[in-house]
C-alpha cells in the first residue's frame, strides 16, 4: 500500500526546494506561511481520509497497473463505478473543507495524458505510452500530488500561439537536444501549485501543424531549475495574517490557493516527455481533461455548497428566522440548486464509456451541462446565502474591534441576535459565510474548468440539432414512417 498520512505530506513538501513567491517575497518554506498554509491543510485532508476505514472504497482505488490498493487521486478511471465514486470522494471533502482540495487537476491531467499518449503512439508509433505508464507507477507508489498546468496567459486572444508578438505567451520548446527539451513560458490559475511535488504541462489549446514547438506534454519536478510559482492574491487573503475571527474558513481558506507557474527555460528530460510535436493531438488533450473537470464541478461544489447551506440554516436560526416559511423556502431552493448539479455530475459519470486507450470518460454533454450550471448556480446560492444572512456580513467591524474594550461591548451588543446564541458564533458563521461567497470564490466557478462559453460550444457540437429535428417530424406527423426519419436507439444520450 502506498498512501501517504498527511504528516508525510507535509514532510515531503519540506524537503522540495522550490523557488517560490507570495506577496512579492521569496518564501524558503511555504509550508509554514500563513497565506498558504491554509490551502496545505486542506490537502492533507485528502491523505488523511484515505486511511480512515470508513471511506477506503471512497478515497482509495485498485491500480489497474499493478493491482496495489493506490489513493483514487493517482488512480486512473477503468469504469464509471469509478467516476462515481471520484464524485462521491470530491463531495464528501468539499464538506470536511468547504473549499478546494486542489489534487483533482493533477489526476484529470494524468488522465488525460494517459489517454492522449495512447492515441499519439497508436497513430504515430511513438513511444510516449510506455514512458507515461512508468511515470504514473512512479506517482502511484509515492502518492504524489501533481498541479496540472494547462492554461496559457494566451496574450492577444485574436491570435493563434504562433502569431504572438511575444512567442512565450504559450508554453513552448526553445531547445531541442538528444535527451530532452528546453521549454520556455508560463501557466496561470494553477490550483495547488505551489504545493505540489510534481507540475503536469499539458497545450493549453488546439494548434495548427506549423505550431509543433507548442504541442508540449510534459512533467516537471516543482523544484527544477527554472521552475518558479507566484502565488495568487485572493479577497479577504491578508486577514490570514491576522489571527482572529475574520479569517472565514481559518483551516481550509478558500478556493485552491492558485499560482502562476513560470518556466524559465526549463529542462525536461525525454522520460518525462509525453506530446512532443505532435500537434493533431493537443486538442484531444485539453478536451478530455476539461471535460472529466467540468464534471468534478458538481461534486466539490456541492460539498461546498452542503457547508455554506449549514452555515445559512445556523444563521437563520441564530436570527430567530427559521421558522419563516420564506426563509425555509429559500433554503430548500439552495438545496435543489446544489443537488441539481450534482446529479448531473452523477449522471455524466454514470453514462461514462471506454477511451481508445481503455480508460472510461464521462459523458460529455452532461459533464459540460455540469460546469455551465455552476457558473450559474454558485452564484444563485451565495445571493440566496447573503439573503438570508444578512448585510452585517459586509459592515460587521473588524476584529480589533472585539478586542478593544472601549468598543468591544457595543459590537457585541448590538449584533447579539437571538440571546441564547453566543454573539462570537454569529459573527464567524458571518465571516464564513462572507469568505465563502468571495469574489474569489465565485470567478473560479465562473471560470475554472473553462469559461461559460466554452462549454457552450462543446455543447452546441453536441445537440445533434437534427435527429432532435427527426424526433419531432416523426411525434407530429404521427407516422413511424417518414422518410429519413429513424427510431432513437434505445440507448440514446444527448451527445450520440
Ligand atoms: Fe477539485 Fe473542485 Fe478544486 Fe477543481 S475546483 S481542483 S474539481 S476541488
Amino acid at each position: 500500500m502506498s498512501l501517504k498520512t498527511a504528516e508525510e505530506y507535509v514532510k515531503s513538501l519540506r524537503a522540495l526546494k522550490i523557488r517560490a513567491y507570495v506577496a512579492g517575497e521569496r518564501v524558503d518554506s511555504i509550508v509554514d506561511h500563513p497565506m498558504v498554509a491554509p490551502h496545505i491543510n486542506t490537502v492533507g485532508k485528502t491523505y488523511e481520509l484515505a486511511h480512515l476505514p470508513e471511506y477506503r472504497e471512497v478515497m482509495t482505488a485498485v491500480s489497474h497497473l499493478t493491482g496495489e490498493r493506490v489513493h483514487r487521486y493517482t488512480h486512473i478511471f477503468q469504469t464509471p463505478d469509478d467516476l462515481v465514486k471520484k464524485l462521491q470522494m470530491l463531495r464528501l471533502l468539499g464538506q470536511v473543507t468547504g473549499t478546494c482540495f486542489q489534487r483533482c487537476v493533477g489526476l484529470d491531467a494524468l488522465n488525460a495524458v494517459y489517454a492522449t499518449s495512447f492515441e499519439i503512439d497508436a497513430g504515430e508509433g511513438t513511444d510516449y505510452h510506455q514512458r507515461f505508464l512508468d511515470y504514473l507507477r512512479w506517482v502511484q507508489a509515492e502518492d504524489l500530488m501533481l498541479a496540472g498546468a494547462m492554461t496559457d496567459p494566451k496574450g492577444d486572444r485574436s491570435k493563434r500561439p504562433s502569431e504572438q508578438a511575444d512567442p512565450d505567451q504559450f508554453v513552448r520548446v526553445v531547445d531541442r537536444r538528444p535527451d530532452g527539451v528546453v521549454i520556455r513560458g508560463a501557466k496561470l490559475h494553477n490550483t495547488g501549485g505551489i504545493n505540489s511535488h510534481e507540475v503536469v504541462v499539458m497545450p493549453g489549446t488546439g494548434l495548427q501543424p506549423d505550431e509543433a514547438d507548442y504541442a508540449i506534454a510534459c512533467a516537471v519536478p516543482a523544484d527544477a531549475d527554472g521552475v518558479i510559482f507566484i502565488f495568487g492574491r485572493q479577497s479577504n487573503d491578508s486577514r490570514k495574517l491576522e489571527d482572529g475571527c475574520d479569517i472565514g474558513n481559518p483551516r481550509f481558506g478558500v478556493v485552491g490557493g492558485e499560482a502562476m507557474v513560470v518556466f524559465d527555460d526549463v529542462f525536461v528530460p525525454n522520460e518525462r516527455i509525453f506530446m512532443n510535436g505532435e500537434t493533431a493531438y493537443a486538442a484531444t488533450l485539453v478536451n478530455y481533461f476539461a471535460t472529466w473537470h467540468r464534471a468534478n464541478y458538481g461534486g466539490c461544489k456541492g460539498g461546498n455548497a452542503d457547508v455554506l447551506i449549514g452555515a445559512t440554516a445556523k444563521m437563520a436560526k441564530m436570527l430567530g428566522t427559521d421558522r419563516n416559511s420564506i426563509v425555509r423556502d429559500k433554503l430548500v431552493e439552495m438545496v435543489h440548486l446544489n443537488e441539481t448539479t450534482y446529479a448531473s455530475a452523477i449522471g455524466a459519470s454514470a453514462m461514462g464509456s471506454a477511451l481508445p486507450c481503455g480508460s472510461c470518460m464521462v459523458e460529455p454533454m452532461m459533464a459540460n451541462t455540469v460546469k455551465q450550471n455552476i457558473t450559474r448556480n454558485v452564484y444563485q446560492i451565495g445571493r440566496l446565502s447573503h439573503d438570508l444572512a444578512g448585510g452585517f456580513i459586509a459592515t460587521l467591524p473588524d476584529a480589533k474591534s472585539l478586542e478593544n474594550p472601549e468598543i468591544a461591548k457595543y459590537v457585541e451588543k448590538y449584533h447579539t441576535a437571538k440571546p441564547e446564541y453566543d454573539v462570537m458564533e454569529r459573527i464567524r458563521f458571518g465571516r464564513y459565510i462572507e469568505n465563502a461567497t468571495s469574489v474569489t470564490t465565485l470567478v473560479e466557478a465562473m471560470h475554472g474548468a473553462g469559461s461559460p462559453q466554452a462549454q457552450r460550444i462543446v455543447m452546441m457540437g453536441q445537440a445533434n440539432f437534427d435527429e432532435k429535428i427527426a424526433m419531432a417530424e416523426r411525434v407530429i406527423h404521427s407516422d413511424d414512417n417518414v422518410p429519413g426519419v429513424q427510431l432513437p436507439s434505445p440507448s440514446f444520450r444527448a451527445s450520440d
